[in-house]
């Protein structure tokens, strides 16, 4: 029997790994393919040529996001890299006395991935209060929402959000015991809808209350520029499989001065950050995908997005009740617009000075305002904007579970906006944050496309949806 050809539409759950970067990685693994077996950390040959290859990946990264070589960190992957730094971040605030005179906050947002709520979680068992702002419907936190929960959790005299965060001097502030918020975390991009948070602003905003601001950027890096300087934040989370790396291989990005309290406590390697032997091999494969995407990212950008674009047109058409959670299409993508909603200029210098006025800055509370605010809502200057590669669907009367496994039998790979946990299906928390009615989050799908993604995909996708809905 002929094998039924298969159509891969999950790149924002694991990228298929690039034959380049396999190639790029073998030397680093075993003998046959080259001698930088070593530990990184030996002193031998074996161990200097890996500590040399290691530290090409990390100026590769480095220079990808605009960051200093001893700034980045190599870990096991985006999990780690945001569990590492919310729980390091976190304890070295107290350490410095920060918890001594208050109780200390934490404001992050419900539409991250669980690989910062969880670790949120434990901050809060460990007396921590955590805020999480909503979403608007169209997956923006909107910067007057942290501005009014920054100003709740306690101002600070003389250190009005925005008075420090035009002055550029980033976090020079913290930490001190009399600041109440310790950190804020916010995604670049979310995974869900793709989503691209006003990152300058919001870490303004953080910065003139002192606290320390950092980003799950994992679905954006390699697929949009991400310059941690541009933006001014001092920490984010990476992940080298989403770009097509290896899997179980990530980083986290921390700015020069931060305090922080390591995790992984050993033999102090990563600058002591983050104790165990390094994945050389699989740092050498993040570094090499980071630099294939690098190459390709505005070509990609461009092609993924038409054909997304394309994709949204024509599962419309069908008329076959589906709808789109957000339409990234209204957005009009280009490269330059989703660096500018980044807070990113290309090719020439970006201001420090946030978008948002004073006055609508510590306008009223939207953190406790249900999420109805469009779009539009956005601070003056923010370009509402999405990811070019993902595109979030609703099905009316479907279940996304059996919505997947039709399409996977037709030979088609995507995944739900929804989490399968003990046999039942809870809709996703980003859908429901975002607003999404639960009937309707329950028939959710996400497509996402990524380097070898082509026409034939999503013409298979269109083709097995409407035979399916049909039925
Ligand atoms: N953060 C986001 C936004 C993600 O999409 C993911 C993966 O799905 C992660 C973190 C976790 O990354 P990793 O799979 O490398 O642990």
């Amino acid at each position: 029997m002929p094998k039924t050809p298969r159509h891969y539409l999950d790149y924002a759950a694991s990228a298929p790994l690039r034959p380049e970067v396999l190639d790029a990685m073998l030397p680093w693994l075993c003998g046959p393919y080259g001698d930088g077996y070593g530990n990184a950390n030996s002193l031998y040959r074996e161990g200097k040529a890996a500590r040399q290859a290691l530290d090409e990946a990390r100026l590769v990264l480095a220079q990808a996001i605009g960051a200093t070589p001893p700034e980045v960190v190599f870990t096991s992957g985006g999990t780690e890299s945001n569990n590492a730094l919310i729980a390091g971040l976190s304890a070295a605030w107290r350490e410095r006395g920060g918890h001594a005179r208050q109780t200390g906050r934490v404001i992050s947002s419900a539409i991250e991935h669980h690989a910062v709520l969880e670790p949120l979680k434990h901050l809060k068992r460990d007396g921590l209060k955590v805020e999480l702002l909503r979403a608007d419907r169209q997956g923006f936190v909107q910067p007057e929402a942290l501005a009014a929960a920054l100003a709740a959790a306690g101002a600070v005299a003389g250190t009005g959000a925005l008075a420090a965060a035009g002055s550029g001097t980033g976090a020079a502030a913290w930490p001190g015991a009399g600041h109440s918020v310790a950190l804020v975390s916010i995604m670049a991009a979310n995974n869900e809808v793709g989503s691209l948070q006003d990152l300058s602003v919001l870490a303004a905003l953080a910065h003139g209350q002192g606290a320390i601001f950092h980003s799950d950027a994992v679905q954006i890096l390699g697929k949009l520029p991400f310059d941690v300087q541009q933006l001014n934040i001092d920490a984010a989370s990476f992940s080298a499989h989403k770009l097509g790396g290896p899997k179980g291989v990530g980083a986290f990005y921390l700015r020069t001065g931060t305090p922080f309290s390591p995790q992984a406590l050993g033999g102090g390697q990563e600058m002591g950050r983050r104790s165990g032997t390094q994945n050389v091999a699989g740092a050498v494969g993040f570094a090499r995908a980071l630099a294939l995407s690098l190459a390709e990212q505005q070509a990609q950008a461009k092609r993924l997005s038409d054909l997304r674009d394309r994709l949204a047109g024509e599962l419309l058409a069908l008329d076959a009740g589906i709808e789109l959670t957000v339409d990234p299409r209204a957005a009009g993508f280009t490269a330059e617009t989703a660096a500018a909603s980044q807070g990113v200029a290309q090719g020439t210098s970006q201001s420090a000075t946030p978008s948002a006025s004073p006055a609508t800055a510590r306008g009223a509370n939207q953190a406790a305002t249900p999420n109805t605010a469009p779009a539009a809502a956005q601070a003056p200057g923010h370009q509402p904007s999405y990811l070019p590669n993902l595109l979030s669907l609703l099905i009316a009367g479907h279940e996304s579970e059996s919505l997947i496994m039709a399409l996977d039998k037709a030979g088609v790979a995507v995944s739900s906006g929804s989490a399968c946990s003990t046999g039942s299906l809870d809709p996703s928390h980003v859908l429901t944050a975002l607003g999404v009615p639960r009937r309707a989050a329950e028939g959710a799908l996400r497509i996402s496309l990524g380097y070898a993604s082509t026409s034939a995909d999503i013409d298979a996708l269109v083709a097995a949806l409407k035979q399916i809905l049909r039925r």
